[in-house]
């Protein structure tokens, strides 16, 4: 189990870096490969960091890249939640 601050830590940097990437680049992604193509790029970029020799590795570093993973992540669960409640009102006009 997770230490409750160790847990709103790690989402408080999410929700700061997802506020710093719709900044950045405020359209949603177009679509599900789009945001696949991006967390692959960012899953690399955390495997750099984690596949560096273990006195090179940088806990900051990995802790910054695994947190892009995840704001990636959750920029796909919102698209699916887009999509999810847009084929709901489909249905239910039906
Ligand atoms: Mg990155």
């Amino acid at each position: 189990m997770h230490e409750p601050a160790h847990l709103n830590h790690a989402i408080e940097l999410l929700v700061a870096r997802y506020e710093e990437s719709n900044i950045k680049h405020p359209k949603p992604y177009n679509s599900y490969h789009e945001g696949l193509g991006l967390l692959l790029e960012e899953l690399h970029e955390l495997q750099e960091q984690i596949f560096r020799k273990e006195a090179d590795q940088n806990p900051a570093k990995i802790q910054h890249e695994a947190c892009d993973c995840a704001n990636v992540a959750i920029k796909m669960m919102i698209l699916a939640e887009k999509h999810r409640l847009s084929m709901l009102q489909k249905e239910m006009k039906s």
